[in-house]
C-alpha cells in the first residue's frame, strides 16, 4: 500500500453504497488561501481501537493511525501508521461503519481544530497543533526501514520553541 497517493486507495477500499463515509468527490478540495489548515484526531473504534491523526495537505487529509491515545505531555512516543489520503469532508465524520466493511466500527471525533506547520519533509513533519485536547508543537519521523511497505512513524509531543 502506497499511502500517498490522492483519494485512489480510499475509494478502492470502500462501498459507499454500504458506508456513509465521505465519498471523497472532489478529489481535491479547495480552500480559501487564508483558511486555516484543518487537524481532527477520530478516535475508531474498529477491530482494535485507534487513534486516527489527520492533517490537511494540498486538499486532502494526510492521515496515520495511531494504536495508543495521543500523548498530551512531553516524554511519550507513540507509533503512528500513515495510511491512505482522506477526503477533506472526513475531518467531520462520526458514525458507524458497518460490520463487513472496510474499517468496520465506531468513528468519534476525540479532537479538532488547526495547525500550522513549521517543518514539512518527506520523513519529518514539525507542526504546531490548536486543538483542544492536543496544543503545542508535535512532530511525526518516519522510522527508517528497508520494506517499502513500512510506513511507521513515530508521534510525539516537543518542547517549546524555536522562539
Ligand atoms: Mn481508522
Amino acid at each position: 500500500m502506497i499511502p500517498a497517493m490522492g483519494l485512489k486507495i480510499y475509494k478502492e477500499k470502500r462501498d459507499f453504497q454500504k458506508t456513509r463515509e465521505p465519498r471523497g468527490v472532489p478529489d481535491k478540495e479547495k480552500r480559501g488561501e487564508k483558511a486555516d489548515l484543518v487537524y481532527v484526531v477520530q478516535r475508531h473504534q474498529a477491530a482494535r481501537l485507534h487513534y486516527d491523526l489527520r492533517l490537511e495537505e494540498e486538499g486532502v487529509l494526510k492521515s496515520w493511525a495511531v494504536p495508543k491515545e495521543p500523548p498530551v505531555e512531553e516524554g511519550v512516543r507513540r507509533l503512528a501508521v500513515q495510511v491512505e489520503d482522506h477526503p477533506l469532508a472526513y475531518a467531520g465524520f462520526e458514525g458507524t461503519i458497518p460490520e463487513g466493511e472496510y474499517g468496520a466500527g465506531t468513528v468519534k471525533i476525540w479532537d479538532k481544530g488547526s495547525y500550522v506547520p513549521e517543518e514539512t519533509m518527506p520523513v519529518k513533519r514539525v507542526f504546531e497543533i490548536k486543538g483542544s485536547v492536543l496544543r503545542g508543537r508535535y512532530c511525526l519521523i518516519k522510522l527508517k526501514s528497508q520494506d517499502p511497505e513500512d510506513h511507521n512513524w513515530l508521534f510525539f509531543k516537543m518542547k517549546k520553541g524555536p522562539a
